[in-house]
């Protein structure tokens, strides 16, 4: 979902020349497929927007495949990139880092204060070790070797090019494809996981595609300005966040659903809350721009299409 919104967003420029592999081409845990790749052309820049995704229950269900293929994925490409010389890369990782009760709004700083959220804690661990990745290489051959990698942080995500999973998903698609299939066979009754309380943040993925080539391309001094080299990354958030019941009320308006709406107890909850300081990057000069019920609507249009 993202490396797609990164390519609308440089796509048409003429002074890049964009190249892309669908994983059907390139499988990123594959290490001698990766080096081949970096072998083929001379790169200036790389953005790491693959990973292994998914919701709380995903994160959940399938642990090993989420710290398993994140942590290949990441050290094939960064080492990858390294060893073919190229000295910009931008990684992206996730609010899910910062400790289960950060205190709130999140800032960069709270990296590795606390204890994770477990539910997703296999999936945090390896978006913090490629951080530190870039961090490191950084240190070691910055000077020496023009390494300048970078992180950002995006809080949660949606928008066109989402992952529609009953289960496996996000919130965000899994609730507007239920809404939808409700209003369709006129369902009495939508469930949704957990009590409603959790909080949680969300930024449409255009606008953190923008940030991501905003990070990508800020001058060296003024992105050392705002950031420390052993707290590097770059948090991106919306600056607001909602309860989960007010996000299926407001979700569920969007969709035109007008029946009922019941909360799963059973299924969990996750992170009380994770609302991201996000001032390194509003002081670096970005901002948010597609209000939560626009950026639904054009989400839900974007479903409507491929369903
Ligand atoms: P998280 O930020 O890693 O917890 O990401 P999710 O998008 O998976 O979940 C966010 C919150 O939405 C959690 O409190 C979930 O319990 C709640 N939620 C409610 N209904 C759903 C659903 O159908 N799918 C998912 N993934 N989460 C849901």
């Amino acid at each position: 979902m993202v490396g797609s919104a990164i390519v609308r967003q440089l796509h048409g420029n003429p002074n890049i020349e964009l190249v892309t592999r669908a994983r059907s081409q390139l499988d990123l845990t594959n290490q001698h497929q990766v080096s081949q790749f970096f072998k083929e052309k001379a790169l200036d820049q790389v953005y790491l927007a693959a990973a292994k995704v998914g919701g709380i229950y995903a994160n959940n269900t399938y642990p090993g495949e989420f710290i398993y293929q994140n942590l290949m994925i990441q050290a094939n490409v960064i080492h990858g990139a390294f060893t073919a010389g190229i000295r910009k890369l931008l990684f992206l990782g996730s609010s899910c880092i910062y400790p289960r009760l950060a205190e709130q709004p999140i800032s960069e700083e709270t990296l590795l204060t606390g204890p994770l959220e477990p539910t997703n804690e296999p999936y945090a661990i390896a978006k913090i070790a490629g951080i530190k990745l870039c961090e490191s290489y950084n240190r070691q051959y910055g000077s020496e070797r023009g390494i300048d990698y970078r992180s950002v942080m995006p809080t949660n995500l949606y928008g066109p090019g989402d992952n529609y999973h009953l289960e496996d998903s996000h919130v965000i698609p899994a609730l507007i494809r239920r809404f939808h299939e409700a209003k369709e066979n006129n369902t009495p009754v939508v469930k949704v996981w957990g009590t409603g309380k959790p909080k949680r943040e969300f930024l449409y993925v255009d606008d953190m595609a923008r940030a991501c080539v905003y990070i990508m391309n800020l001058d060296k001094a003024e992105y050392s300005e705002y950031t420390k080299p052993g707290c590097s990354h770059v948090n991106v958030g919306a600056g607001a966040d909602i309860a989960i019941k007010d996000l299926a009320e407001l979700i569920a308006d969007v969709v035109g659903y007008v029946g009922a709406i019941a909360f799963d107890s059973s299924m969990p909850d996750g992170s009380p809350r994770k609302l991201m300081n996000s001032n390194r990057i509003l002081n670096l000069g970005w901002r948010s721009e597609t209000s939560l019920r626009n950026g639904l609507a054009k989400a839900y249009s974007d479903f409507k299409k491929k369903s």
